[in-house]
């Protein structure tokens, strides 16, 4: 076979299939550290979309506050002026949401009312004490400047509050919130202010806490953290680690900072995964296809393989029937002639023609049988028979041909041996095939023994040579189609490499089985092992020998 072709037909799968993926492969490979960056960037993106989502969510709930206790006072016109009516809307607002904690309106006029939400040590609706009082006022005047560019903003339309962080008492933060509650013209003067006590935790709880949950992002752990003690204050799961991914301050509570990570892994980790499971399948789909392009290069090698033993079958069988034919030709031509006077010579021509149409008839029915045997239309028919006579049959046909070539047959026949079930025509071939055999890889050394015998339950029949001999690991494959050993013999031997094939077929039909023993220089013992059917169907030598 053209080794060339099977080159091509590699180079072409290689170009065509293996190399795109191999290069997707390898580009991969390269990237791979980049596309973690990349994929570590966008989920870093992702996370700080979520945190700015929550900001947004915070800031928006104080402006409603800031709208909502406006609206209190911009419905009635002199409200502002009259202390019951702040005290009593205050009141109303105040109580409307936990987190705010407590409240106070300073009016143009230097007038506070305040009311308390009711809380632990705190007495409900009381008013601030003095020295709260004074305290906020003193606040309020240090931070005058900011607070009137607070005002200025406000007028714009934008409000920003001004925050304090309150003295903590005990655990709680509390965070001032301090906004315009109406804008005044004069930008010199303080305008009326609200002043919103909020209290940290419950607001991370009620309004931070509450958009965490709302977003129902079960991969992420979101936490707020105090920037001025650096801890966590707030979890929305139990963490082993207070290191957070992504934090950003909060707009609202500039001394709080919301953060956020992945559960259970960094990010780090998950991008590395993602690329690494990415590159597992890749390395499967690799794998995957080397072994399919494999076994089609494998299936491929083995088509073109047979293909050239059918072309080598076709000059062989040729060769073969060319050489009988010629043979049977000559000898009928001299005999035709007349020219043949001596009996002696004439009987030998006749011989000659006999034995070599027999040899083209064995040729012809060993290719015949072969193609029934591949449309598996071959058919036995097996009865009990005699194989000893079957051996003496064959070698009184094939003596004088084997004798013509020189060879001597020994035989060693076992006497009494059982009946056999078996197709006598097809043993005759099979036994001829054997024969043959030993003839053609004699090596010169031309003697053949023959011997049937009985053993553990099975007739054997083998057919010994001590010609050329079969390597080891030629003997398994000396039984497939077509083939024939590659030795010195191959050339100048010409054979079909069906002949063995047949055996075998033959063999397994019979439920036996064929074997080799041999030894390279030494030659060859194949054996035909028939099982032993039937019991009771042993035969005694009057009947079975002769
Ligand atoms: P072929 O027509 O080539 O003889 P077979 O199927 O009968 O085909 O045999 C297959 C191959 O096995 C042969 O080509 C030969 O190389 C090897 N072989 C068969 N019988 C013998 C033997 N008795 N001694 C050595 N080699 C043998």
């Amino acid at each position: 076979m053209k080794k060339s072709r099977l080159f091509k037909i590699i180079i072409a799968f290689f170009l065509a299939i293996l190399l795109p993926v191999l290069s997707v492969t390898i580009f991969e490979v390269i990237q791979q550290d980049k596309k973690e960056a990349l994929l570590e960037s966008i989920y870093e993106r992702q996370l700080d979309t979520i945190l700015f989502a929550v900001n947004q969510n915070c800031w928006d709930n104080f402006n409603s506050w800031v709208t909502e206790l406006s609206s209190q006072f911009s419905k009635e016109k002199n409200a502002l002026t009259q202390p019951q009516k702040i005290k009593s809307k205050l009141k109303n607002f105040v109580r409307s949401y936990s987190p705010i904690h407590s409240g106070f309106i300073r009016t143009g006029l230097s007038t506070y009312t305040t009311y308390i939400q009711g809380g632990k040590d705190q007495i409900p609706d009381a008013a601030l004490d003095e020295s709260s009082l004074k305290e906020i006022e003193g606040v309020i005047m240090e931070d005058r400047i900011a607070i009137l560019k607070m005002a200025d903003r406000a007028r714009q339309g934008y409000v920003n509050p001004h925050v304090l962080r309150w003295p903590q008492e005990g655990d709680t933060q509390t965070t001032l919130l301090l906004f315009p509650l109406v804008n005044i013209e004069n930008a010199k003067t303080i305008p009326t202010l609200a002043g919103i006590f909020i209290d940290d935790l419950t607001f991370i709880r009620e309004i931070v806490g509450r958009k965490f949950n709302s977003m129902q992002e079960s991969s992420f752990i979101f936490g707020v953290r105090d920037v001025a003690t650096a801890k966590i204050i707030y979890t929305t799961e139990e963490v082993n680690s207070d290191i957070f991914e992504r934090s950003e301050a909060m707009w609202i509570i500039p001394s709080l900072q919301l953060e956020i990570k992945l559960a259970g892994t960094t990010l780090e980790e998950f991008s590395q995964s993602q690329t690494q499971s990415n590159f597992l399948v890749l390395t499967i789909i690799n794998f995957i296809l080397l072994v399919s392009i494999f076994y089609i290069i494998r299936y491929v090698y083995l088509e073109m393989l047979l293909a050239q033993k059918e072309k080598d079958f076709v000059a062989n069988v040729s060769h073969e029937l060319r050489t009988p034919l010629a043979l049977i030709r000559m000898f009928a031509e001299l005999m035709e002639m007349g020219r043949v006077r001596s009996e002696e010579k004439k009987q030998h021509y006749y011989r000659t023609i006999m034995a070599e149409s027999t040899r083209l008839t064995q040729l012809i029915n060993n290719i015949l049988d072969f193609s029934k045997i591949e449309s598996k239309r071959k058919t036995y028919n097996l009865k009990p028979s005699n194989i000893r006579l079957i051996v003496n049959d064959i070698m009184d046909f094939y003596q004088y041909h084997i004798q013509q070539k020189g060879f001597k047959i020994n035989s060693s026949l076992e006497l009494n041996l059982p009946l056999v079930q078996l197709d006598s025509e097809a043993v005759r071939q099979a036994v001829v095939n054997l024969i043959d055999n030993a003839i053609k890889y004699s090596n010169g050394n031309k003697s053949i023994h023959i011997t049937l015998k009985r053993m553990n339950g099975t007739v054997v029949l083998s057919v010994q040579d001590f010609g050329l001999g079969i390597p080891v690991k030629e003997q398994k494959k000396i039984f497939k189609k077509f083939y024939r050993v590659e030795n010195s013999l191959i050339h100048t031997t010409k054979g079909s490499g069906l002949g063995l094939t047949l055996v075998k077929n033959i063999m397994v039909q019979h439920k036996g089985q064929i074997t080799v023993k041999s030894k390279v220089g030494e030659g060859s013992t194949f054996s035909l092992v028939f099982p032993v059917m039937d019991k009771n169907g042993e035969i005694d030598g009057s009947n079975s020998d002769r």
